[in-house]
């Protein structure tokens, strides 16, 4: 017999739907920016009865939609956000139909294809065979799975017990890049380990840690580093960081969120040689793979280890090794794994590297034509990130992000990096132009005569 609220359920879902055709049809002419001027709306009060679906559909329509920032178009270059790939946002339509809880006996269907798309990747960034991870809500999560692995692996060599966390535990050293990304200290802080007392380790003019300077490593240190610098895009130097960890039974660490895509690439795989040293990555779907979020993976060499930090032991649960939950922060656990699966099932290897090679591209061209219009990019376009500023106004730099914003052409924000007052501009959306790219540019250039024009 037919159930009548499913029916109901189904006749939302592609109201919902419609609306999100709407959306996206109107989205290569829309501003880029938000109207802000409406959200007050969205509080009308908690009803105390209940709303119609299609009034509240027609209020997240009309004024939540218009309160995006329009980050899945390809005239978005702000932090390092990217869009979502057709499949991926798709799937994610589908896939909340189904609502699954991604661990092996509620999901079994999106747990093969998370298992799936974890053995893509690992294959795909020439990872250690016998890498193992799981799908987490974004590089913050990951990095502190990872980190709260590679305490307790260090303390346990060390013969302190697992269980015991960090109570009575011997001191653990932490040696960072000194321009780690932000969230990595919130990482630490969340893993119960220090950050006031980080080894800093100097970089060069790219971002780039200086190997030179790296201390004495021990077996009772942990090497944080990074695969894309958020400023200039580059990458650590692995190989040696690898070798000298190696030898020291210390155990290095990878932040990639955006840049580990890079590897690849054949445009920039070699930047970086020897990753496969590293003991555990992080890399995030919901950046420059193009899934939505929030999706991003941990990735271990040492996956029982991972397990050991991570594994739930409820009575209720059996004991399966492979289920990606057990080597995962979090318990009840969307199905972000299928996203990427179906990410990379549509672009297959070859278009994954000539997204990534388009990225690198326009960034390099971005580069070319910012210099030509006056600017100065005091790095070299390592992959996808671009750091620019005006020698002698540096200042103005911030009013020009502002003007772009407002006239809705482009988005990128203001920055700063190495003391300097500039703005960034990030390639990472699947759908970006070269024409894209020439509006961005026209949009620069007017910004800049508008600030510079004297009063
Ligand atoms: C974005 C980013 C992070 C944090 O990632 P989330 O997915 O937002 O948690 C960490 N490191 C780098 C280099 C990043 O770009």
């Amino acid at each position: 017999m037919e159930n009548s609220l499913l029916g109901l359920q189904a006749e939302a879902f592609s109201n919902g739907a419609a609306r999100g055709v709407r959306y996206l049809k109107q989205l290569p002419d829309r501003r880029v920016g938000p109207n802000l001027s409406r959200l007050a709306e969205l509080d009308p009060g908690l009803p105390e009865q209940g709303a119609d679906v299609g009034d509240i559909l027609d209020l997240l329509e009309t004024v939540g939609g218009e309160g995006t920032v329009a980050t899945a178009a390809g005239r978005y270059f702000g932090y390092v956000i990217g869009g979502a790939l057709p499949a991926a946002s798709a799937a994610r339509a589908l896939l909340s139909a189904w609502d699954q809880v991604a661990d092996g006996l509620t999901g079994p269907s999106v747990i093969k294809m998370e298992e799936t798309a974890v053995s893509w990747i690992v294959r795909l960034l020439g990872l250690p065979e016998g890498t193992d991870g799981a799908f987490t809500t974004g590089a913050t999560m990951s990095n502190m799975a990872l980190l709260v692995t590679a305490r307790d692996t260090l303390l346990s060599r060390l013969g302190h017990e697992r269980g015991e966390g960090l109570i009575g535990a011997p001191g653990l050293r932490i040696v960072a890049s000194a321009e780690i990304h932000a969230t990595v200290l919130k990482s630490l802080r969340m893993a119960g380990l220090t950050t006031k007392s980080i080894e800093w380790v100097e970089v060069d003019d790219q971002g780039q840690m200086r190997i030179d300077k790296l201390p004495e490593l021990d077996d009772r240190t942990l090497v944080l580093c990074q695969a894309g610098n958020v400023c200039s895009g580059a990458f650590d130097p692995f190989d040696e960081l690898g070798d000298k960890c190696n030898a020291a039974g210390a155990w290095l660490h990878v932040d990639g969120a955006f840049g580990l895509w890079a590897r690849a690439c054949s445009d920039t795989a070699t930047a970086l040689k020897g990753l496969e040293k590293a003991d555990s990555w992080v890399v995030d779907s919901h950046k420059t793979l193009n899934t939505p979020y929030d999706s991003g993976l941990a990735l271990c060499r040492h996956p029982h280890e991972m397990q050991a930090s991570m594994a739930i032991g409820a009575t209720y649960l059996p004991a399966t090794v492979s289920n990606p939950a057990n080597r995962a922060p979090e318990f009840s656990r969307s199905a972000r794994g299928a996203e990427t699966w179906a990410a990379l099932l549509s672009l297959g290897r070859q278009g994954l590297e000539d997204m990534l090679s388009r990225f690198h591209g326009h960034a390099r061209r971005i580069s070319g034509d910012l210099t030509a219009l006056g600017f100065e990019v005091p790095h070299e376009v390592h992959f996808n990130q671009v750091f620019a500023t005006l020698p002698g106004a540096e200042d103005a730099c911030a009013r020009i992000a502002g003007h772009v914003q407002a006239s809705g052409e482009a988005w990128f924000g203001q920055a700063s990096w190495k003391g300097r007052q500039g703005f960034r501009i990030s390639v990472s959306n699947w759908s970006t132009r070269t024409e894209d790219v020439d509006r961005l540019i026209a949009a620069v250039a007017k910004a800049k005569a508008e600030v510079m024009a004297p009063a």
